[in-house]
């Protein structure tokens, strides 16, 4: 390996929190930024056109292509991982829904023993990434940030139907505003979209900072262990199309790779648990158990319904010349249904009296799920998926090989605390009790998942046996804390390692209520602070 060059601050993986340290960190123009990443740049439309989001996550070139190990509560199956590969990582893949959790959740946090973590706290840095549209209360949302939020212009009809059917129940509250103060009930949601297009860290902070002859982006290059030399974090061992290449790092090394691959690192760099290293032949530079452990993410089960109406999204014979005018009504104005991410409604809603905040998420499609066809959005039809916010069950993160390039052995352990079951078999009643709502009448769909059959409470446990997936939102596998089992300190500094700090989807030391994209923006604006030693005041310049 040759050491090719010197920075203050080595950024590994250019994903939704990488993008947002690079871009931040490089506004100092004396501050030498280098950011890893293993993927390529993000020109692919699949990243950039919001309505091709499902055939973004099928293609090979954009994704690593991982799956879990045999998930035994899910009769041995192993399920999909889609991670981007890319730059913009997985937020230049997911869905760009916008949420942020609820404020408790990062109450929760806080007493858990991480200081600066609750939720006024963080409101702050949710504000300062984000550029609201249509919700304008500058207490709760940020108006002027780079990434734009904002409803879908023209939700398809269908969604309606699906807000009418929640209304009839009478059980459930309208919501204007899933990231205000208490995102509980039914309504429309906002995107991350922009023009559109997708509006993701990569496109809205990294690609307006590329011209700063202070910041470097290294594309195709992948990290294959972080240099640890006296217990401090020096560089990073790389290996790009030229060759083998060192980084050396003056300042800070900061792990980006998402929950995923950033333990794969920190193990593959001698950090983790020792027994389990050692079993691999790695030298243990620190001996941290929880390194790889608590990952976790949110189960979901569908219930999929098709028809003959063609009112949804969807392709078919019938629609062709509806489809070839949206491709030109998006080509000449960025609008139309091309420029909608499909997830334009959903519920937050409480599975039990008992529950102290919302704990199921049902998020509605207007496209019918077709596994089969999938990426190609074939036939009409309509979905929801039943998601459970709060699952228990914990699972793990280990390395199958002290060879960088193969994939680590991912077993989230879905479904195996019992707990788990309950509120997605109470989620998926309900959410058949609003298909069967007079609002969906009209449409005529039948039932295709899990079926009409499928009703006692045996049938539908099997039914979550056999469709349970995640929603990809994995986190916790590098979690903050200050116990014994916590890999980063509450200033996501790796402990027992000088100038190395975890800023992505890992730390956090519990999953939040809603999708985890606008959080890890959050994660990462407040991790400038915590590097640089600015208070948010400061970056204001007030
Ligand atoms: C299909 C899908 C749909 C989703 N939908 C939504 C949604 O609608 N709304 C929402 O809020 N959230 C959504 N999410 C979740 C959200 O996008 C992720 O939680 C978030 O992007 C993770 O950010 P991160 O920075 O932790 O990791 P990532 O964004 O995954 O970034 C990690 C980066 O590190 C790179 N990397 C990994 N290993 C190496 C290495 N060895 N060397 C160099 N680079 C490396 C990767 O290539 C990647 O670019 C979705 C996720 C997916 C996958």
């Amino acid at each position: 390996m040759t050491i090719d060059a010197r920075f203050d601050y080595v950024i590994v993986g250019a994903g939704t929190a990488g993008c947002v340290l690079a871009a931040r960190l490089s506004e100092d123009r004396t501050t030498r930024v280098c950011l890893l990443e293993a993927g390529g740049p993000a020109r692919h439309p699949f990243i950039h056109v919001p309505a091709l989001v499902g055939a973004a996550i099928a293609h090979r070139g954009l994704t690593w292509g991982l799956h879990t190990e045999p998930q035994t509560a899910l009769n041995n199956r192993r399920v999909p991982l889609p991670r981007g590969k890319v730059i913009g990582g997985s937020g230049s893949i997911n869905g760009m829904a916008y949420h942020r959790g609820q404020p408790k959740d990062y109450d929760d946090w806080a007493a858990a023993g991480n200081a600066g973590w609750s939720w006024q706290e963080v409101l702050p840095y949710f504000r300062l990434s984000e550029n609201n549209a249509d919700l304008r209360d500058v207490d709760v949302h940020g108006i002027d940030g780079p990434i734009h939020v904002t409803y879908i212009p023209k939700p398809n009809r269908l969604n309606q139907a699906f807000l009418d059917a929640f209304a009839a129940l009478g059980e459930y509250r309208h919501c204007n505003d899933f990231t205000g103060l208490d995102p509980e009930g039914y309504g429309l949601r906002q995107g991350t979209i922009h023009r559109g297009r997708r509006d993701s860290t990569a496109s809205a902070l990294l690609l307006p900072a590329l011209c700063r002859p202070n910041l470097t982006v290294l594309t195709r290059s992948a990290a294959l262990r972080l240099r640890i030399e006296a217990g401090r974090a020096t560089g990073v061992d790389v290996s790009a199309a030229t060759g083998g290449h060192v980084v050396l790092a003056s300042r800070e090394v900061l792990l980006c790779a998402g929950a995923i691959h950033s333990p794969q690192l920190l193990m593959l760099s001698g950090v983790g648990p020792a027994q389990h290293l050692e079993s691999l032949g790695i030298k243990v530079k620190a001996d941290l158990a929880g390194v790889g452990a608590n990952y976790h993410d949110h189960p979901a089960v569908p219930i999929a319904l098709e028809m003959r109406d063609t009112t949804s999204y969807g392709l078919s014979w019938r629609t062709l010349p509806r489809a070839l005018w949206n491709v030109a009504e998006y080509a000449l104005t960025r609008g139309g249904p091309l420029a909608s991410n499909v997830f334009e409604s959903t519920a937050f809603i409480r599975s039990s009296t008992g529950a102290d905040r919302p704990d199921v998420q049902i998020a509605f499609q207007p496209a019918r799920r077709n596994p089969h066809a999938f990426p190609l959005p074939l036939g009409h039809g309509f979905a929801m998926s039943v998601v459970n916010l709060y699952p228990h069950s914990r699972g793990e993160v280990r390395l199958a090989s002290s060879d960088a390039r193969v994939a680590p052995r991912v077993n989230p352990n879905i479904l195996t605390d019992p707990n788990d079951c309950a509120p997605l078999l109470r989620g998926l009643r309900l959410a058949r009790q609003l298909c069967d709502a007079p609002a969906f009448a009209p449409y005529k769909a039948t039932e295709v998942r899990p079926g009409r059959g499928t009703r006692s409470d045996a049938e539908l446990q099997a039914y979550l046996r056999e469709a349970t997936a995640t929603v990809h939102h994995p986190v916790g596998s590098c979690r903050m804390g200050n116990d014994p089992m916590a890999v980063v300190d509450p200033t996501l500094c790796v402990r027992g390692i000088a100038a190395l700090r975890v800023v992505d989807a890992s730390v956090f030391p519990s999953i939040v209520g809603g999708n985890t994209n606008a959080p890890i923006v959050m994660v990462a604006e407040k991790a400038v602070d915590l590097i640089t030693g600015r208070t948010l005041r400061g970056r204001h310049g007030g």
